[in-house]
């Protein structure tokens, strides 16, 4: 299988080389040139296996330059038993007959961007080798919250990398904070800068692009890379959950075979709703693909409008904070897909997007969009009623990015009539977003750090996720603050 870059088809590459890479150098997101189908003697072999080894059979498909041995060892490694609290990697909990929460948040940091940045490492380092790259990979990583703590705990002690990681100083939740400065490994940096995390992302930027500061780094075998879902290491790992999940559903009689089910994702950066959209491109019976946004609306309105993609528009800082972005990257992925892959087209929608902050494929993709997917949107009026809803009905507590999503969905059902089963992607622990969520069910909590984790346990009866109740007996080990224009300074901790 090869990989083309969504701005020029003709620059095609092996998937370790599109992984080492992480992003084109035109810019452009590595994509395969085809969707492999998964046959019915696979699905059968698929619905006998537990979650590593359906990853790694999913992974296969994708990463043709591995063999499956070394794909099976990754995500036995990644997907460990003690990492994942148990051998029920992504557990299926039913809210009803016909709604399913596919909690992808059992992974050593409480929220599903472990699913993709505990394999990432392994998919990375062995991409390096294959490509013979003989320097330490340095990953740099700009975050608002879960990325920096998932990344870190992903690279923390690998061989051949480092990883240094900077958030905005007043721009990240407390329990956010407390499990960046605290995390433990040799090969780990964290960074509090100066600003809001735009301010923080840029500095990652002007790092990312400074020619003198990547001829030091060669000068001292170093070379940077990043750690998010740009890089196709990141986004093919969060296919197999979906494939999981429907076999899953198959298993325990919920559905029957071939049935068609709707997906929901909480969305932000496009990533994780794209991977369902692949899985649905590999025969996985999926019908809608359900986008839910907070009050950035701006892929809802892209959807309502048939294509029109605007992020001229205000920025809300909201209490489903992962989801607070006005540039979905991997849509772009999604327009490469649906054109039959028009990489003109695409960089054409893309400079127009740099350029105006707009731009409009309604005309030659709006039926194709409205086919496959619909959106929609809840604020933080809705997210409080619908956490406070789902506990007082169903025993059910969920964090607010999920809870987004369980609003989209019931919305979707009423307007469409589609009452098809749903798998609802649940992103987050709800302990890691203790203050808006014990608030929504009525106890607001006004302490910081640990001990929020037993006011919420009080509130909802439920417990806290060992990872982040250890936190509370960790020391911090990071407490550089630099201001955003010392940046290049904070390089030389990896030098
Ligand atoms: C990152 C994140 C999202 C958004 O996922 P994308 O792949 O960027 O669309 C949703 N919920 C949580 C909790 C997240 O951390």
């Amino acid at each position: 299988m090869e990989y083309v870059s969504t701005r020029n088809k003709n620059l095609r590459v092996s998937a370790a080389k599109a992984i080492a890479m992480g992003i084109a150098p035109d810019g452009g997101l590595f994509c395969p040139t085809e969707f492999p189908r998964l046959s019915h003697d696979e699905f059968v072999q698929l619905m006998r296996m537990d979650y590593k080894q359906r990853a790694a059979m999913i992974l296969g498909k994708f990463l043709t330059d591995f063999t499956a041995e070394e794909l099976q060892h990754f995500t036995e490694q990644a997907y460990a038993d003690e990492k994942f609290g148990g051998k029920d990697t992504v557990p299926v909990v039913s809210l009803a007959a016909d709604v399913h929460m596919l909690e992808l948040w059992h992974g050593p940091t409480c929220a599903f961007k472990d699913m993709a940045l505990q394999m990432l490492p392994h998919l990375l380092t062995a991409s390096l080798k294959k490509t013979g790259e003989p320097r330490t990979c340095c990953i740099l990583v700009a975050t608002s919250g879960d990325t920096g703590k998932a990344a870190l705990e992903g690279f923390a002690d690998v061989p051949g990398t480092k990883i240094m990681v900077y958030y905005p100083v007043d721009g990240v939740s407390p329990m956010q904070k407390l499990q960046m400065v605290t995390q433990q490994g040799e090969n780990v940096e964290v960074v509090a800068i100066k600003g809001n995390f735009d301010d923080a992302q840029s500095a990652v930027k002007c790092i990312f692009t400074d020619k003198e500061t990547a001829k030091r780094l060669d000068e001292h075998g170093l070379m940077f890379s990043s750690a998010n879902s740009i890089n196709w290491g990141r986004l093919a790992p969060q296919i197999a959950y979906y494939v999981s999940a429907y076999c899953d559903l198959l298993g325990a009689g919920k559905i029957q075979h071939g049935q068609t089910v709707n997906v929901c994702v909480p969305t932000g950066n496009f990533g994780n709703i794209l991977a369902a959209y692949i899985a649905k491109q590999m025969g996985v019976p999926l019908g809608k693909l359900i986008c839910a946004s907070n009050q950035n609306n701006v892929l809802t309105d892209f959807f309502a409008q048939g294509g029109v993609y605007d992020r001229n528009r205000p920025f809300y800082t909201t209490d489903s904070p992962s989801m607070d972005i006005l540039i979905s990257s991997n849509l772009e992925r999604l327009l490469f897909f649906l054109s039959g892959q028009n990489d003109v087209m695409v960089k054409e929608k893309m400079d127009a997007l740099a350029r105006d902050g707009r731009y409009d494929v309604s005309d030659t993709l709006g039926a194709q969009l409205a086919a496959d997917f619909a959106a929609g949107f809840c604020d933080d009026t809705q997210t409080a009623q619908t956490i406070k809803k789902i506990f007082d009905e169903q025993k059910y507590l969920c964090d607010t990015h999920t809870a987004v999503a369980v609003h989209v969905c019931e919305q979707y059902r009423a307007q469409s009539g589609d009452h098809a089963p749903v798998i609802v992607a649940s992103t987050a622990s709800p302990f890691k977003f203790c203050k808006p969520v014990a608030a929504a069910l009525g106890h607001p909590i006004d302490t910081d750090g640990t001990e929020q984790l037993a006011a919420l346990e009080a509130v909802s009866g439920c417990k806290a996720p060992e990872p982040l109740a250890a936190l509370g007996a960790k020391t911090p080990r990071f407490d550089r603050v630099v201001d955003k224009a010392d940046i290049l300074s904070t390089l030389d901790l990896l030098l």
